[in-house]
């Protein structure tokens, strides 16, 4: 598969989710090989989107390069992942990637309404050769080889919501070719009964109904309700894309994880990268 960046520029402004800060970013095509990469432009500096660059899990995927930090990458990567987008620079004038509408979908419909550019060079995958597993006190996940190559990656996860929404869980075989409809719609989600405490961390500043889901009693409080009955679910999934793409690389394996969250996606890819036992790094056609 060739390389891909975008055709034009592409430009998005909103607020943050957690700072409540006002942000613009601009998604610029960028040179083969280049990768994914932040320019934090307010201070002249550059952050590869990358697993050693992760600085906090703590209710969103966190990255810094010289101290110089963005906060909340994993829907916009998630949404350059769904679309197999392996060259683009991130110019970013603030700490925090906007939340939108709080899924993906914004910036994968405004990307495909300005086209994908095909490069010069081949993308190169990861492959998973051998299991590697995180677990920690409430969850776990793990990456085992997927001997169906061209169904790339896959993934299978369970979740509890301990009482505050039905327990669910969700397998998506072969994302390639069901991200677009299936999982970049998903919004993010929080309980109504931990608001408070979110807002005594000093999280979710920017977070209102219009950009999250908010379950109460087991329902949504969203006037015009889910997108999905398992939108939840599939929110959790987009998240694994996007921390994913952290490897730099799209995956081939199984993803399957119980209750996972940033902190156990971004633990499992430091276990990966432990040893070249693990992963094979190649092209394919
Ligand atoms: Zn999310």
């Amino acid at each position: 598969m060739k390389s891909l960046t975008l055709n034009e520029s592409i430009s998005f402004n909103g607020v943050g989710l957690h700072t409540g800060l006002r942000t613009n970013i601009t998604l610029k095509p960028s040179s083969p090989n280049s990768g994914i990469f932040f320019n934090r432009t307010d201070k002249s500096t550059i952050i590869p989107a990358k697993w050693d660059n992760v600085i906090s899990t703590k209710f969103s995927t966190n990255i810094a390069s010289n101290g110089v930090e963005v906060k909340t990458v994993e829907h916009l990567l998630s949404a350059l992942a769904g679309l197999h987008i392996n060259n683009c620079e991130i110019l970013i004038d603030n700490i925090e990637v906007p939340i939108l509408d709080g899924s993906s979908s914004v910036f994968v419909e405004n990307i495909l309404k300005k086209g994908l550019k095909e490069q010069n060079s081949e993308q190169k995958i990861l492959e998973i050769i051998k299991p590697v597993k995180f677990s920690c006190d409430y969850g776990y996940a793990e990456l085992t080889p997927n001997s169906l190559k061209d169904e790339g990656l896959n993934i299978n996860l369970e979740s509890s919501f301990e009482g505050k929404y039905e327990d669910q869980d969700i397998k998506i075989m072969n994302l390639n070719g069901n991200y677009i409809e299936s999982i970049s719609k998903a919004r993010t989600f929080g309980f109504f009964q931990e608001i408070e405490y979110l807002k005594s961390q000093n999280l979710i500043k920017g977070g209102s109904l219009d950009n999250a889901i908010v379950i109460k009693d087991k329902k949504p409080l969203n006037k015009d309700g889910l997108r999905y009955d398992n939108e939840l679910m599939r929110h959790k999934v987009l998240d694994v894309v996007g921390d994913l793409y952290l490897s730099g690389y799209p995956i081939i394996g199984n993803y399957k994880g119980f209750k996972t969250g940033h902190y156990i996606t971004i633990n499992l890819l430091k276990k990966l990268f432990n040893s070249k036992d693990n992963y094979k790094i190649h092209k394919i056609n």
